[in-house]
Formats: structure tokens, C-alpha cells, sequence
């Protein structure tokens, strides 16, 4: 007979004995239920530096793909201006298909480093090798792991050991039990700073480009005391449904939005449908204040 079909038997035992039962599912370190104390985590350093996790709902805003100085600059300095407090691009990009513009590699990182400079903006762009962790540490405030790479273990072995918080996102097809093993193995390289992000996962339905699993939002918070964000941009790869995605992510309780914004968004170099323009944040961002201070929070 098991412990299962015991209950006054499994009531006597002490809590310690009980541990490795409640541990089952093996994110230990990121479980909720093991650690009620939620995190915050801290990207960048100094008076720009920003909490995800924090009563404040966090957005970082920015290019897919870092394509220039021209079109870094006038995004970071747009995206600023409309009050996001992290500056995400990528240097370094994951495509589907090998004769699609690749990212701009080291290039990228420098001029995102110029936009961090002139503009206070923490960095956050995505390292796609564990041989590149050290190169995009030396720029990154906040290295992302994307989701091609959710169960690459290597590259999370390497990021826990890179000194700098990690932006975790969630694969096309992974459970959320499977996105928490793999922010385990960065707790358990000795990296505490992992931010979860949703992303849309991958169903039958063709009309969205994936389909946003918002509620993945309070079942994470039910698991887990890492913050969770939300990209409601590669989750919807409409630019048209993202202002109402992100919203109802603030209002499922997310601990920040991810957005893409290209200055040009016809003439991007990838994933311009899905990208706004500047000119569409300050409505946006207004909406999503008044959602968070609807739910007791503020942006
Ligand atoms: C990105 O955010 O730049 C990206 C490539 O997203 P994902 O890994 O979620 O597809
Ligand atoms: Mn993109």
C-alpha cells in the first residue's frame, strides 16, 4: 500500500520526511511552495537599474533584430521617451530559415551598448551559444535564452554562470513543468536571477502566430517565485492583437511586457508585422497603466 492511500500514516511524518514528496516534480529551487519569498531581479545597475518582480510592471521595449545605429538609436530613444525602462534588441538571432538576416553579432552588442549610454536603458538581447556567453555578458545587462533554446542545457549551464540575470523563455512546445527545469538548471549553476517569459506556444491555430497562453501567467505564480513577463509580440506575430495582449497580461498579473517596436516596421528586417511603431506606444503605454493601477499595481 503507498503512502498515497495512507493519509493519517502520511500526516504523522515529520515536514523533512515529507520534502522530496512535495520536491517531486524537481524545480526545487524555483518552487514557490519551497520558497513563498517571491523574487525580484535586479537588470542593470545604478539609477537605471530595473526591478522585474517588484510592485512596478516592468516594459522592455525594442527591436526584433538590431539592424543599424539609425534605427537602434531613433527605436531606444522612442521607447524611452514612452516610458519603457529596458531596451531589448537582438544582436545575435535565432531564425528559422539560414538565409534570413542573422543578426548583426558583435557589431549588434556594441551599438546596444551605445543605446544603453545615451539613453540609461538596461540591455537585454539573446545569447544563442554557450561559446557566445562571455562576449554578450561583457555588453548584456540581462542575457535572454530564447525559446529555440529553452532545453539547450548547455547554454543554461553556461548562462548561470555568466554574472548576469537571465531572461528565460518558454519553448514552442514546453510545458510549464518543463520551463521550470530549465530555469532550475540556472538556479542550480548558482545564477538566482531568472525572469520566466511566455511567449505563445505552438496549436493548431494558423490565424495567430502562435497562441499566447495567458494562462500560464497565475498558474506560473501558483508554481513558482520567479517573476513571469509576458511577449505578447512573437506570441500574437499580429501587430494589431499586441495592445490588447499586452494589456490582458498586465491583468492576468504579469511582472512586465516584452514589445517589439521597429521606427520602420514595413522595411524590418524580421518580424516587422509584428512590430509597433513609436508612434503607437503613448496610447498603449496609458492603457497599461490604468490596468495595472486596477490591480493594485503601477507601471
Ligand atoms: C526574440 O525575443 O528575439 C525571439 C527570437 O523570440 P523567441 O525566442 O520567443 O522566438
Ligand atoms: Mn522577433
Amino acid at each position: 500500500m503507498s503512502l498515497a492511500q495512507l493519509p493519517e500514516k502520511r500526516e504523522k511524518l515529520r515536514p523533512v520526511d515529507r520534502l522530496p514528496e512535495i520536491a517531486e516534480p524537481g524545480f526545487r529551487l524555483a518552487s514557490l511552495a519551497l520558497h513563498p519569498e517571491r523574487t525580484v531581479v535586479t537588470v542593470g545597475r545604478g539609477p537605471g537599474a530595473v526591478e522585474i518582480g517588484a510592485s512596478r510592471v516592468a516594459l522592455v521595449a525594442g527591436p526584433c533584430a538590431v539592424e543599424s545605429w539609425e534605427q537602434l538609436r531613433s527605436t531606444a530613444r522612442a521607447v524611452k521617451a514612452a516610458g519603457a525602462r529596458l531596451l531589448r534588441g537582438g544582436a545575435f538571432k535565432p531564425r528559422t530559415s539560414p538565409y534570413a538576416f542573422q543578426g548583426l553579432g558583435e557589431d549588434g552588442l556594441r551599438l546596444l551598448a551605445r543605446a544603453r549610454e545615451e539613453t540609461g536603458l538596461p540591455v537585454v538581447t539573446e545569447v544563442t551559444s554557450p561559446e557566445l556567453v562571455p562576449l554578450v555578458a561583457e555588453y548584456a545587462d540581462c542575457l535572454q535564452v530564447g525559446a529555440r533554446n529553452m532545453q539547450n542545457y548547455e547554454l543554461l549551464r553556461a548562462v548561470a554562470k555568466a554574472g548576469r540575470p537571465v531572461l528565460l523563455k518558454r519553448s514552442l512546445a514546453g510545458t510549464l513543468e518543463e520551463l521550470l527545469l530549465a530555469a532550475e538548471y540556472v538556479l542550480a549553476g548558482g545564477n538566482p536571477d531568472v525572469v520566466l517569459c511566455e511567449r505563445g506556444i505552438r496549436t493548431h491555430e494558423r490565424a495567430t502566430r502562435n497562441t499566447l497562453d495567458l494562462s500560464a501567467v497565475p498558474a506560473l505564480r501558483e508554481l513558482t517565485h520567479l517573476p513571469v513577463i509576458v511577449d505578447p509580440s512573437h506570441a500574437t506575430g499580429r501587430r494589431s492583437l499586441v495592445p490588447s495582449m499586452a494589456l490582458a497580461a498586465v491583468a492576468a498579473g504579469a511582472d512586465g511586457v516584452m514589445i517589439e517596436v521597429h521606427p520602420d516596421p514595413e522595411r524590418a528586417l524580421s518580424d516587422g508585422a509584428q512590430s509597433l511603431a513609436p508612434a503607437d506606444l503613448p496610447a498603449l503605454v496609458t492603457r497599461l497603466g490604468a490596468v495595472a493601477a486596477a490591480i493594485g499595481r503601477s507601471l
